[in-house]
């Protein structure tokens, strides 16, 4: 077995034969011309019959993989009808009198080098498109029929240095189940239409055109970059597993996505994703959650050699808010202590720590560093719509001070003429008896509450989450557990305002008609988990 390391761009799991895709090359003989005239008008009709191809691979390509994904002949037509790659060509023959082959690929090269060198990707992607547009001229050029690329068998794996639009769509797509490339980007056409094609793209793997792999039988893992060619059959155990796994999420996902998740008696539930890090981002959207519920802010802080300052925050927070658009992003303030210990924050040894020093109680405690994180939070409300969440709440006089601290940084924004969301919403975790018993007190300062599970467990059955030994002992579903959400969630509703779960049991498929009985309003659960609990609040009822 042989295992090759690339970057996935397009995730999947599959397997087939190995099929290596060697591009056209044109050999471009430079000649010098006469009659620039004549090379000219070469070159205009050469152009005008690109131009009618590449209209006629739009309309093919939109039947083919839709609409988005043709625009690149569009994008290619506009590039033959750029002034300045004309101009360069034009110049090449007129000025050095050189034949129209040899200045396309001139022009080629210096474009395509040009677009190489810029920062953006999507830009450096780009080089590849000139090339493949000059090929098609130089082709046209000098009576070249570009090779139609044919494998035998179904399930191929392409491997190539690059794939160029054009080739792409000249491929029989029925029979290829996976692509592998030595270059290429995020944004290239190989990953551009291997989503489409829903299959699993891997690029940057070097060498990867080698007469020794072709008609091998191999694996491609889209998620974690690998390829293995002649893979063991503990590896090929491994993979079928997680493929299984993994189509049975993609079915709910074409199954559900874009549909309400909504009650049969009609009662809309808001579905939202639980997160770390900026990088479940795509995650969230891949899953089509509407919206974030808990965003456990404490990663940024756990990640960070030191205190993350209040711009790399800032950034944090902002790229969540702008990715997620209008939908919610509930960021929850700094949650450490009990199991998450950060050696920079030098917290002291606890007999107990699951009952000392944690989240809001150091947040009200060191003030300053609180005050750096509701100032980032802030700062990004004006890029989204983004809500703060206060953690392991136990009084109303906490939610009162940390307010006014948020008041406080409000007033240093409005001094400083820095925008933020005027009107942002600040709720409550619900993850301790006190908060729960004096819930309907709590409603009174809370914009919302969202029951952390995970906790509340623990400290209702008096039982450490981190305790190995009680876990089998640990009963989740626990009347004690039930009666109290049912409490917090009615007593929400007499304040007017929603509750929601983002503890573990919100994804709970037993209990989640049990939940929706009691009148939740929001579950927030991990990424993977937000389409399956669509579609059991889709086939539940929110009243007996
Ligand atoms: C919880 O306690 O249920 C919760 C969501 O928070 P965490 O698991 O991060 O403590
Ligand atoms: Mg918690």
């Amino acid at each position: 077995m042989i295992i090759l390391s690339g970057k996935a761009v397009c995730s999947g799991i599959n397997f087939g034969k190995v099929s290596l895709y060697t591009r056209d090359s044109f050999t471009v003989k430079r000649r010098h011309v006469e009659d620039i005239e004549a090379e000219t008008m070469r070159y205009n009709k050469a152009k005008t019959e690109a131009i009618d191809e590449l209209e006629l691979l739009y309309y093919k390509a939109t039947k083919e993989i839709g609409e988005a994904e043709a625009q690149i002949f569009s994008i290619h037509r506009m590039m033959l009808e750029d002034i300045d790659y004309n101009e360069s060509v034009m110049n090449i023959i007129t000025k050095q009198r050189l034949n129209a082959e040899t200045a396309v690929l001139m022009t080629a090269d210096s474009f395509s080098k040009m677009f190489s060198d810029m920062d953006d990707t999507y830009m450096q992607a780009r080089a590849s498109d000139v090339r493949d547009v000059s090929d098609r001229i130089i082709g046209i050029l000098s009576g070249e029929e570009r090779h139609e690329f044919t494998a035998d068998g179904d399930n191929i794996i392409i491997f190539a240095d690059d794939l160029a639009p054009s080739e792409t769509l000249q491929m029989d797509k029925e029979k290829i189940t996976a692509f592998v490339t030595e270059k290429g980007s995020a944004t290239s056409h190989t990953a551009i239409l291997a989503r489409s094609l829903s299959i699993p793209a891997i690029i940057g793997i070097k060498s990867i055109v080698k007469e020794e792999y072709d008609g091998k039988f191999a694996a491609v893992d889209g998620y974690t970059g690998r390829v293995y060619i002649e893979p063991t059959e503990e590896i090929m155990k491994e993979l079928s597993a997680k493929k299984n796994e993994k189509d049975e999420q993609r079915e709910l996902l074409k199954e559900l996505k874009d549909k309400p998740t909504v009650t049969v008696d009609g009662k809309k539930i808001k579905l939202y994703a639980n997160i770390g890090t900026t990088a479940d981002l795509g995650n969230v959207i891949l899953n089509d959650a509407e919206g974030i519920g808990l965003f456990r802010s404490e990663f940024l802080y756990l990640e960070s050699e030191d205190f993350p300052t209040e711009d790399m925050q800032f950034e944090a927070y902002k790229k969540i808010a702008e990715g997620m658009g209008e939908k919610p992003v509930i960021i929850r303030t700094l949650d450490i202590g009990a199991d998450k210990k950060i050696d920079y924050f030098k917290l002291p040894e606890e007999e107990n720590p699951a009952l000392g020093m944690r989240a809001i109680r150091i947040c009200l405690t060191r003030r300053d560093i609180f005050k750096t994180q509701l100032r980032a939070i802030l700062r990004a409300s004006a890029f989204g719509n983004i809500m703060i969440m206060l953690p392991m709440i136990v009084s109303l006089k906490e939610i009162q001070d940390a307010k006014a601290i948020i008041n406080e940084a409000k007033a240093e924004l409005d001094e400083a003429k820095i925008p933020y969301a005027k009107d942002l919403q600040v709720g409550i975790m619900i993850e301790t008896p006190a908060a729960a018993i004096i819930s309907d007190i709590l409603a009174e300062e809370s914009d919302f509450f969202s029951i952390g599970t995970n906790d509340l467990t623990q400290y209702l059955l008096a039982m450490d989450r981190q305790n190995e030994d009680v876990a089998e002992m640990m009963d989740t579903h626990h009347e004690a557990i039930l009666r109290t959400i049912k409490m917090v969630i009615e007593n929400a509703h007499k304040k007017g305002i929603w509750a929601g779960i983002c503890g573990e049991l919100g994804s709970d498929s037993e209990l989640i008609p049990k939940f929706l009985k009691m009148g939740i309003d929001e579950l927030s659960v991990t990424c993977g988990k937000v389409l399956e609990v669509r579609k059991i609040v889709r086939e539940s009822y929110s009243k007996n």
